[in-house]
């Protein structure tokens, strides 16, 4: 049954204060299906920030625009209120332009620890701001702590001198920068109200333009081991976070990016450093290169560092295979107190191998995330410490041919757990009699709208 509207709530007032917002209009008018006023809605997000508008209110609120959704100009006001409520980093104009990438996560993605520094050798500030890992994607966060002593806690000023100092830095939010979306966010997971794209927009958007950015690239991923399970959501999540990126005056664009099975072979905190730094070595797999210089290229072009795309790429693919970028690498990990050259353990290596032949038609992205995660790779509950050592090597890709016995994936587990795991991976690696359509990696990409120029700084 559709919603009942009761009546029409007036409009807003500029300057409000937020002791004359009454929380409960605001609520019913987006639960009625109406355009929340910006002013009024700021004085909601900042309020509830300020702990003066209640938890059960915000609830509701995040249920109406779950239920109603936001348009552009709605969004946009979300997210700046959850920028505003905490501190945003502070660059001077005449320095480098600071950029950077954000992933939706997936299966295998360690991009950012290849792209970082192969940016800040094209003279880029890259301050990044990474997450942890819950559900079956991994976190950038936890592959980086697999190298002994790094530091994921880097405080204000020591992202700002770092970066300065080496040209990048991946560490986790401090708890100053848009504490609203902290507070809305552990809200939203016990409110069934995480899967809203103008809410979720606002959430990565609010924490990513807390950089002080001049450009930003987003990578969302669809498919079996994403987020967004279809190409459909997928287009719309990143149209929405172009569209307030670009409001919001950091020059912004999107690819759109096939998750239908892992990046790269490695999936598991250590292995995937490990196949970062080959990547770093010029000895990377395909995939991962390919998608990296594709998501750096557009950085260099966006912050007119290189005239074309074609020219952004080869710059980058030197940087690659100079070592220049491995060595950028070895300096931010060093300014993090990691030691890159300390041994990082792997768990005993068991091999699965193919029962039947047959061409590889699927790989579920989802259940090798879980299988990593039951292995204890990653969490179940944000409270759940981490096992760097353990994970898995795919053998396959999709569309390649295999014979009886042929490798498909190693397990990289103690052995009773390897065993325990071994039929779930064969389930994930599905075969078929005829070669699928090979998958295209890169789908699309977004930019701004027409009409929606970046605002002059
Ligand atoms: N990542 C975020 O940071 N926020 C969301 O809401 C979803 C994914």
């Amino acid at each position: 049954m559709a919603p009942l509207v009761v009546r029409e709530i007036p409009s807003a007032v500029a300057n409000l204060g937020v002791s004359q917002v009454n929380p409960a209009l605001i609520i019913a008018r987006k639960r009625d299906g109406g355009r929340l006023p910006d002013v009024e809605f700021t004085e909601f997000v900042s309020g509830y920030a300020r702990g003066e508008i209640a938890d059960y209110q915000m609830a509701a609120l995040a249920m109406a625009i779950y239920l109603r959704g936001l348009d552009a100009g709605e969004t946009a006001t979300l997210t700046r209120a959850m920028l505003e409520s905490g501190t945003t980093l502070r660059w001077s104009a005449s320095g480098p332009p600071r950029v950077d990438k954000h992933s939706t996560g997936g299966i295998g993605d360690k991009v950012s620890l290849v792209l970082a520094p192969l940016l800040a050798c094209c003279g880029l500030w890259v301050p990044m701001i990474s997450g942890r890992g819950l559900g079956p994607t991994g976190g950038t966060l936890d592959k980086l702590e697999s190298i002994p002593g790094f530091r994921t806690d880097l405080s204000l000023p020591e992202i700002q001198r770092i970066t300065a100092d080496v040209g990048c830095v991946i560490t986790g939010a401090t708890s100053d920068l848009a504490p609203a979306d902290r507070k809305l966010y552990a809200l939203r997971d016990v409110t069934a109200t995480v899967s809203s794209i103008p809410l979720i927009t606002a959430s990565i958007m609010s924490k990513k333009l807390a950089e002080g950015l001049t450009a930003l690239v987003l990578d969302i991923k669809y498919g079996s081991g994403a987020f967004m399970k279809s190409l459909d959501d997928a287009r719309q999540l990143a149209r929405s976070l172009v569209d307030v990126g670009t409001e919001m005056g950091v020059d912004t664009r999107a690819l759109i990016t096939d998750m239908n099975q892992p990046l790269g072979r490695m999936v598991g905190n250590a292995l995937e450093v490990d196949e970062a730094v080959a990547t770093l070595e010029g000895h990377g797999p395909e995939d991962l290169v390919v998608l990296t210089l594709e998501l750096g290229s557009e950085l260099l072009e966006q912050t007119g560092r290189a005239a074309d795309r074609a020219l952004a790429t080869q710059r980058l693919r030197e940087k690659l295979v100079s070592g220049e970028a491995l060595d950028r690498f070895r300096a931010m990990v060093s300014a993090q107190g990691g030691d890159l050259d300390a041994p990082r353990r792997r768990a005993d290596r068991t091999e699965i191998r193919a029962r039947a032949p047959g061409y590889v038609a699927s790989i579920n992205g989802q259940q090798l995330g879980q299988i990593v995660i039951e292995l204890g790779g990653g969490r179940k509950q944000t409270t759940d410490s981490i096992d760097h050592s353990v994970g898995l090597e795919m053998a396959v890709r999709i569309g390649d041919r295999v014979e009886v016995d042929q490798p498909l994936a190693w397990l990289y587990a103690p052995p009773a757990a390897a065993r325990a795991a071994a039929p779930q991976l064969e389930a994930a690696i599905g075969l078929g009699p005829q070669p699928p359509p090979t998958p295209r990696l890169i789908v699309e990409r977004i930019a701004p709208s027409a009409g929606r120029a970046p605002e002059e700084p």
